[in-house]
Protein backbone atom coordinates (compact mmCIF):
# COMPACT_ATOMS: atom_id res chain seq x y z
CA UNK A 1 0.00 0.00 0.00
CA UNK A 2 0.79 3.63 -0.85
CA UNK A 3 0.30 6.55 0.44
CA UNK A 4 1.25 10.41 -0.43
CA UNK A 5 3.16 12.47 2.15
CA UNK A 6 3.11 15.98 2.53
CA UNK A 7 6.46 16.21 4.71
CA UNK A 8 8.34 14.06 1.67
CA UNK A 9 6.46 15.81 -1.14
CA UNK A 10 5.72 12.30 -2.82
CA UNK A 11 4.05 9.17 -2.89
CA UNK A 12 5.59 6.64 -0.56
CA UNK A 13 5.25 2.31 1.23
CA UNK A 14 2.77 2.38 3.79
CA UNK A 15 3.90 0.26 6.86
CA UNK A 16 1.72 0.73 9.66
CA UNK A 17 1.83 -1.30 12.93
CA UNK A 18 -1.03 -3.29 13.17
CA UNK A 19 -2.80 -0.89 15.44
CA UNK A 20 -2.65 3.01 13.45
CA UNK A 21 -3.12 5.89 15.00
CA UNK A 22 -4.60 8.03 13.31
CA UNK A 23 -5.32 12.06 14.30
CA UNK A 24 -8.08 14.47 11.98
CA UNK A 25 -8.19 17.74 12.80
CA UNK A 26 -12.34 18.03 13.41
CA UNK A 27 -13.99 21.01 12.84
CA UNK A 28 -14.20 24.49 15.33
CA UNK A 29 -18.34 24.19 15.51
CA UNK A 30 -19.49 27.31 13.24
CA UNK A 31 -20.06 26.59 10.19
CA UNK A 32 -20.16 22.71 9.99
CA UNK A 33 -21.38 20.73 7.78
CA UNK A 34 -20.35 22.33 4.35
CA UNK A 35 -18.76 20.34 1.42
CA UNK A 36 -15.26 21.05 2.44
CA UNK A 37 -15.44 19.57 5.97
CA UNK A 38 -17.73 16.34 4.57
CA UNK A 39 -15.23 15.92 1.55
CA UNK A 40 -12.11 15.48 4.25
CA UNK A 41 -13.97 13.16 6.55
CA UNK A 42 -15.16 10.96 4.05
CA UNK A 43 -11.83 10.67 2.11
CA UNK A 44 -10.32 10.04 6.02
CA UNK A 45 -13.31 7.47 6.51
CA UNK A 46 -12.22 5.62 2.93
CA UNK A 47 -8.68 5.31 5.13
CA UNK A 48 -10.02 3.94 8.10
CA UNK A 49 -11.95 1.82 6.29
CA UNK A 50 -9.62 0.45 4.21
CA UNK A 51 -6.55 -0.06 7.13
CA UNK A 52 -9.48 -2.06 8.60
CA UNK A 53 -9.73 -4.42 5.53
CA UNK A 54 -6.14 -5.18 5.76
CA UNK A 55 -6.48 -6.16 9.14
CA UNK A 56 -5.46 -3.04 11.08
CA UNK A 57 -7.42 -1.70 14.16
CA UNK A 58 -7.59 2.10 13.34
CA UNK A 59 -7.50 4.74 16.55
CA UNK A 60 -8.66 7.16 15.36
CA UNK A 61 -8.99 10.53 17.27
CA UNK A 62 -10.68 13.64 15.73
CA UNK A 63 -11.11 16.79 17.95
CA UNK A 64 -13.41 19.98 18.07
CA UNK A 65 -12.15 23.44 18.09
CA UNK A 66 -14.66 24.83 20.45
CA UNK A 67 -12.10 27.46 21.52
CA UNK A 68 -10.38 29.47 19.00
CA UNK A 69 -11.04 33.59 17.31
CA UNK A 70 -13.30 32.08 14.71
CA UNK A 71 -16.01 30.98 16.98
CA UNK A 72 -15.74 33.84 19.11
CA UNK A 73 -15.87 36.07 16.92
CA UNK A 74 -18.77 34.48 15.55
CA UNK A 75 -20.28 34.05 18.63
CA UNK A 76 -19.91 37.67 19.91
CA UNK A 77 -21.35 38.84 16.26
CA UNK A 78 -24.53 36.92 16.86
CA UNK A 79 -25.03 37.78 20.53
CA UNK A 80 -25.04 34.39 21.50
CA UNK A 81 -22.91 32.18 23.69
CA UNK A 82 -20.19 30.24 21.97
CA UNK A 83 -21.05 27.35 23.55
CA UNK A 84 -24.66 26.90 22.67
CA UNK A 85 -23.02 27.14 19.24
CA UNK A 86 -20.90 24.29 19.50
CA UNK A 87 -23.20 22.42 21.24
CA UNK A 88 -25.17 23.01 17.96
CA UNK A 89 -22.89 23.06 15.54
CA UNK A 90 -21.56 19.56 16.84
CA UNK A 91 -24.83 17.78 16.57
CA UNK A 92 -25.48 19.02 13.80
CA UNK A 93 -22.12 17.93 12.11
CA UNK A 94 -22.04 14.05 13.63
CA UNK A 95 -25.86 13.94 12.00
CA UNK A 96 -24.41 14.75 8.54
CA UNK A 97 -21.32 12.64 9.81
CA UNK A 98 -24.03 9.36 10.62
CA UNK A 99 -25.99 10.13 7.59
CA UNK A 100 -22.76 9.77 5.30
CA UNK A 101 -22.11 6.43 7.21
CA UNK A 102 -18.51 7.66 7.95
CA UNK A 103 -16.83 5.66 10.53
CA UNK A 104 -17.14 7.46 14.21
CA UNK A 105 -13.76 8.27 16.01
CA UNK A 106 -13.11 6.50 18.93
CA UNK A 107 -12.10 9.71 20.85
CA UNK A 108 -13.52 13.16 20.05
CA UNK A 109 -11.60 15.69 22.70
CA UNK A 110 -12.98 19.00 22.86
CA UNK A 111 -10.52 21.81 23.39
CA UNK A 112 -12.15 23.27 26.18
CA UNK A 113 -12.18 19.79 27.90
CA UNK A 114 -8.41 19.52 27.26
CA UNK A 115 -7.55 22.76 28.59
CA UNK A 116 -5.30 21.05 31.96
CA UNK A 117 -3.26 19.01 29.19
CA UNK A 118 -2.76 21.47 27.33
CA UNK A 119 -1.46 23.90 30.08
CA UNK A 120 1.02 21.09 30.80
CA UNK A 121 2.14 21.30 27.32
CA UNK A 122 3.11 25.04 27.47
CA UNK A 123 4.42 24.28 30.63
CA UNK A 124 6.78 21.76 28.77
CA UNK A 125 7.47 24.21 26.14
CA UNK A 126 8.68 26.95 28.69
CA UNK A 127 11.04 24.13 30.59
CA UNK A 128 12.51 23.16 27.15
CA UNK A 129 13.29 26.62 26.18
CA UNK A 130 11.25 26.50 23.23
CA UNK A 131 8.86 28.88 24.59
CA UNK A 132 8.67 32.75 26.06
CA UNK A 133 6.41 34.13 28.31
CA UNK A 134 5.73 37.99 27.55
CA UNK A 135 4.66 38.15 30.52
CA UNK A 136 1.40 40.41 29.42
CA UNK A 137 0.01 37.02 29.67
CA UNK A 138 0.68 36.03 26.45
CA UNK A 139 3.28 32.95 25.70
CA UNK A 140 4.79 32.40 22.25
CA UNK A 141 6.70 29.41 20.73
CA UNK A 142 10.03 30.93 19.83
CA UNK A 143 10.75 29.41 15.92
CA UNK A 144 14.10 30.72 16.27
CA UNK A 145 15.11 27.62 18.66
CA UNK A 146 13.28 25.49 16.30
CA UNK A 147 16.05 26.04 13.57
CA UNK A 148 15.13 25.34 9.93
CA UNK A 149 12.21 23.63 10.63
CA UNK A 150 9.52 25.65 10.04
CA UNK A 151 8.62 24.94 6.54
CA UNK A 152 9.84 21.14 6.33
CA UNK A 153 5.68 20.34 6.05
CA UNK A 154 4.95 23.24 3.31
CA UNK A 155 8.01 24.28 1.75
CA UNK A 156 7.55 27.34 1.79
CA UNK A 157 10.02 30.48 1.96
CA UNK A 158 10.31 32.81 4.94
CA UNK A 159 8.53 35.13 2.83
CA UNK A 160 5.82 33.50 2.01
CA UNK A 161 5.10 32.03 5.66
CA UNK A 162 5.01 35.75 6.54
CA UNK A 163 2.66 36.99 4.68
CA UNK A 164 0.19 33.36 4.86
CA UNK A 165 0.82 33.66 8.83
CA UNK A 166 -0.98 37.33 8.57
CA UNK A 167 -3.50 36.01 6.32
CA UNK A 168 -4.57 33.00 8.51
CA UNK A 169 -5.31 34.61 11.94
CA UNK A 170 -1.12 34.97 13.06
CA UNK A 171 -0.08 38.16 14.56
CA UNK A 172 3.13 38.89 12.96
CA UNK A 173 3.14 42.48 13.75
CA UNK A 174 2.57 41.94 17.81
CA UNK A 175 4.54 43.80 20.02
CA UNK A 176 7.63 41.62 22.12
CA UNK A 177 8.35 38.94 19.84
CA UNK A 178 10.90 37.77 19.19
CA UNK A 179 10.33 36.59 15.75
CA UNK A 180 7.21 37.85 13.47
CA UNK A 181 6.99 33.98 13.16
CA UNK A 182 6.15 33.20 16.61
CA UNK A 183 2.46 31.85 17.44
CA UNK A 184 0.68 32.07 20.46
CA UNK A 185 1.03 29.38 22.67
CA UNK A 186 -1.37 31.33 25.48
CA UNK A 187 -3.07 34.21 25.73
CA UNK A 188 -5.33 36.94 27.28
CA UNK A 189 -9.25 36.21 27.03
CA UNK A 190 -11.09 39.23 25.72
CA UNK A 191 -14.19 40.33 28.77
CA UNK A 192 -16.57 38.05 26.85
CA UNK A 193 -14.50 35.00 26.02
CA UNK A 194 -14.04 31.93 28.10
CA UNK A 195 -10.72 32.26 30.43
CA UNK A 196 -8.74 29.91 32.71
CA UNK A 197 -6.68 30.18 35.22
CA UNK A 198 -2.87 29.95 34.66
CA UNK A 199 0.38 30.72 35.72
CA UNK A 200 0.44 32.77 32.44
CA UNK A 201 -2.80 34.64 33.58
CA UNK A 202 -6.04 34.22 33.13
CA UNK A 203 -6.41 33.30 29.82
CA UNK A 204 -7.33 31.08 26.58
CA UNK A 205 -4.67 28.69 24.35
CA UNK A 206 -3.97 29.07 21.36
CA UNK A 207 -5.51 26.91 18.29
CA UNK A 208 -2.38 24.75 17.36
CA UNK A 209 -0.97 23.92 20.84
CA UNK A 210 -4.73 22.34 21.32
CA UNK A 211 -4.47 19.83 18.68
CA UNK A 212 -0.60 18.89 19.91
CA UNK A 213 -1.69 18.37 23.12
CA UNK A 214 -5.06 16.50 22.13
CA UNK A 215 -3.47 14.45 19.61
CA UNK A 216 -0.34 13.31 22.26
CA UNK A 217 -2.37 13.01 25.59
CA UNK A 218 -4.67 10.19 23.24
CA UNK A 219 -2.12 8.70 21.03
CA UNK A 220 1.17 9.46 22.28
CA UNK A 221 4.03 11.41 20.98
CA UNK A 222 4.79 10.02 17.62
CA UNK A 223 1.38 8.88 15.62
CA UNK A 224 1.31 7.03 12.12
CA UNK A 225 -1.21 9.02 10.38
CA UNK A 226 -1.69 13.09 11.00
CA UNK A 227 -4.76 14.64 8.36
CA UNK A 228 -6.47 17.31 7.99
CA UNK A 229 -7.22 19.98 4.95
CA UNK A 230 -4.31 21.73 2.71
CA UNK A 231 -5.23 24.71 4.35
CA UNK A 232 -4.13 23.56 7.74
CA UNK A 233 -0.33 22.83 6.77
CA UNK A 234 0.70 26.18 7.65
CA UNK A 235 0.91 27.24 10.24
CA UNK A 236 -0.94 25.19 12.09
CA UNK A 237 0.74 21.60 11.15
CA UNK A 238 3.83 23.29 11.37
CA UNK A 239 3.18 24.45 14.53
CA UNK A 240 2.13 21.11 15.69
CA UNK A 241 4.94 19.51 14.37
CA UNK A 242 7.45 22.20 16.18
CA UNK A 243 5.42 21.71 19.48
CA UNK A 244 5.22 18.29 19.70
CA UNK A 245 8.90 17.62 18.36
CA UNK A 246 9.66 20.04 21.09
CA UNK A 247 7.74 18.56 23.80
CA UNK A 248 9.10 14.78 23.19
CA UNK A 249 12.55 15.40 21.56
CA UNK A 250 11.58 12.61 18.88
CA UNK A 251 10.83 12.94 15.44
CA UNK A 252 8.85 12.77 12.77
CA UNK A 253 5.58 13.55 15.28
CA UNK A 254 3.84 12.35 12.43
CA UNK A 255 5.02 9.11 10.20
CA UNK A 256 2.34 10.48 7.57
CA UNK A 257 0.85 13.86 6.88
CA UNK A 258 -2.16 13.33 4.79
CA UNK A 259 -4.07 16.54 3.12
CA UNK A 260 -7.05 16.93 1.40
CA UNK A 261 -7.99 18.85 -1.52
CA UNK A 262 -9.92 21.97 -1.27
CA UNK A 263 -13.83 22.12 -2.15
CA UNK A 264 -14.70 24.98 -4.14
CA UNK A 265 -17.93 27.10 -5.72
CA UNK A 266 -17.84 28.05 -9.49
CA UNK A 267 -13.91 28.31 -9.09
CA UNK A 268 -13.49 29.67 -5.55
CA UNK A 269 -12.34 28.19 -2.21
CA UNK A 270 -16.08 26.81 -0.28
CA UNK A 271 -15.38 29.40 2.57
CA UNK A 272 -17.22 31.47 5.28
CA UNK A 273 -15.60 34.60 3.97
CA UNK A 274 -16.64 33.72 0.57
CA UNK A 275 -20.22 32.95 1.27
CA UNK A 276 -20.30 30.53 -1.00
CA UNK A 277 -20.87 27.48 1.57
CA UNK A 278 -22.97 24.51 -0.08
CA UNK A 279 -24.08 22.35 3.08
CA UNK A 280 -24.72 18.94 3.66
CA UNK A 281 -27.67 19.18 5.59
CA UNK A 282 -29.45 21.16 2.35
CA UNK A 283 -28.20 18.78 0.05
CA UNK A 284 -29.56 15.79 2.38
CA UNK A 285 -33.02 17.24 1.42
CA UNK A 286 -32.67 16.60 -1.71
CA UNK A 287 -30.09 13.50 -2.39
CA UNK A 288 -29.95 10.45 -0.93
CA UNK A 289 -26.51 10.31 1.57
CA UNK A 290 -25.40 7.52 -0.66
CA UNK A 291 -25.41 9.74 -3.81
CA UNK A 292 -23.80 12.19 -1.53
CA UNK A 293 -20.98 9.87 -0.49
CA UNK A 294 -20.46 8.74 -3.78
CA UNK A 295 -20.52 12.12 -5.26
CA UNK A 296 -17.70 13.36 -2.88
CA UNK A 297 -15.60 9.74 -3.24
CA UNK A 298 -15.27 10.47 -7.01
CA UNK A 299 -13.05 12.84 -6.61
CA UNK A 300 -9.72 11.47 -5.74
CA UNK A 301 -9.01 12.97 -1.71
CA UNK A 302 -5.64 15.54 -2.87
CA UNK A 303 -7.77 16.74 -6.11
CA UNK A 304 -9.28 20.07 -5.79
CA UNK A 305 -12.82 20.20 -6.88
CA UNK A 306 -15.99 22.34 -7.30
CA UNK A 307 -19.27 21.30 -6.43
CA UNK A 308 -21.21 20.98 -9.82
CA UNK A 309 -25.03 19.72 -9.24
CA UNK A 310 -25.28 17.53 -12.38
CA UNK A 311 -22.26 15.34 -11.41
CA UNK A 312 -24.66 14.75 -7.63
CA UNK A 313 -27.08 13.80 -10.13
CA UNK A 314 -25.07 11.21 -12.06
CA UNK A 315 -23.66 9.70 -8.46
CA UNK A 316 -27.98 9.23 -7.76
CA UNK A 317 -28.30 7.60 -10.79
CA UNK A 318 -25.04 5.63 -10.04
CA UNK A 319 -26.01 4.56 -6.85
CA UNK A 320 -29.41 3.72 -7.74
CA UNK A 321 -28.07 1.28 -9.97
CA UNK A 322 -25.81 -0.51 -7.33
CA UNK A 323 -28.76 -0.44 -5.49
CA UNK A 324 -30.50 -2.06 -8.38
CA UNK A 325 -28.44 -4.92 -8.81
CA UNK A 326 -27.13 -5.67 -4.94
CA UNK A 327 -29.78 -8.50 -4.35
CA UNK A 328 -28.34 -10.17 -6.94
CA UNK A 329 -26.16 -12.90 -7.09
CA UNK A 330 -22.81 -12.99 -9.14
CA UNK A 331 -19.22 -12.49 -8.30
CA UNK A 332 -15.89 -11.47 -10.18
CA UNK A 333 -13.12 -11.54 -7.62
CA UNK A 334 -10.70 -10.05 -10.38
CA UNK A 335 -12.63 -6.79 -10.85
CA UNK A 336 -12.60 -6.70 -6.26
CA UNK A 337 -9.19 -7.33 -6.41
CA UNK A 338 -8.82 -4.20 -8.95
CA UNK A 339 -10.94 -2.30 -6.35
CA UNK A 340 -8.44 -2.76 -3.40
CA UNK A 341 -5.59 -2.10 -5.54
CA UNK A 342 -6.80 0.86 -6.47
CA UNK A 343 -7.60 1.81 -2.95
CA UNK A 344 -4.06 0.60 -1.86
CA UNK A 345 -2.86 3.23 -4.50
CA UNK A 346 -2.94 6.44 -2.85
CA UNK A 347 -6.33 5.94 -2.00
CA UNK A 348 -7.67 6.07 -5.70
CA UNK A 349 -11.10 6.46 -4.93
CA UNK A 350 -12.66 7.57 -8.63
CA UNK A 351 -10.69 4.15 -9.99
CA UNK A 352 -12.23 2.51 -7.36
CA UNK A 353 -15.49 3.76 -8.10
CA UNK A 354 -15.57 2.65 -11.60
CA UNK A 355 -15.00 -0.18 -11.13
CA UNK A 356 -18.45 -0.57 -9.03
CA UNK A 357 -20.22 0.81 -11.89
CA UNK A 358 -18.63 -1.45 -14.02
CA UNK A 359 -19.74 -4.70 -11.65
CA UNK A 360 -22.91 -3.40 -11.39
CA UNK A 361 -23.15 -3.00 -14.96
CA UNK A 362 -22.32 -6.48 -15.71
CA UNK A 363 -25.16 -8.00 -13.06
CA UNK A 364 -22.26 -8.92 -10.52
CA UNK A 365 -24.50 -8.25 -7.39
CA UNK A 366 -22.75 -10.36 -4.87
CA UNK A 367 -19.29 -8.05 -5.91
CA UNK A 368 -21.11 -4.45 -6.01
CA UNK A 369 -22.47 -5.12 -2.62
CA UNK A 370 -19.05 -5.78 -1.08
CA UNK A 371 -17.49 -2.95 -2.94
CA UNK A 372 -20.05 -0.49 -1.37
CA UNK A 373 -19.23 -2.06 2.14
CA UNK A 374 -15.97 -1.61 1.22
CA UNK A 375 -16.39 2.07 1.26
CA UNK A 376 -18.67 2.46 3.46
CA UNK A 377 -21.74 3.12 1.10
CA UNK A 378 -24.97 2.06 3.02
CA UNK A 379 -27.26 1.15 -0.43
CA UNK A 380 -30.21 1.09 1.99
CA UNK A 381 -30.28 4.10 2.21
CA UNK A 382 -29.50 4.80 -2.00
ZN1 LIG B 1 -5.58 20.66 14.31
Amino acid sequence: MRLYDTRRDRVVPFVGARTVRLYVCGVTPYDATHLGHAFTYTAFDALVRLLEHRGHRVRYVRNVTDVDDDILRTAREAGRSHEVIAREEVERFLSDCAALNLRPPDVEPWASEAVPAIQRAIAGLLEQGVAYDVGDGRVYYDVRAAGDALGALSKLDRETMLVEFGEKGGDPDAPDKRDPLDFLLWQPSAPDEPAWGSPWGAGRPGWHIECSAMAMEELGGVIDVHGGGRDLVFPHHEAEILQSEGLTGQGPFARWWLHTGMAGLDGHKMSKSERNLVFVADLRERYAPAAIKRYLLQHHYREDWSFDADQLDAACQSVKAWADVAGDAGRDEAAEARMVDALENDLDTPTALAVLDELAGAGRGESVRWGAGLLGIDLGAA
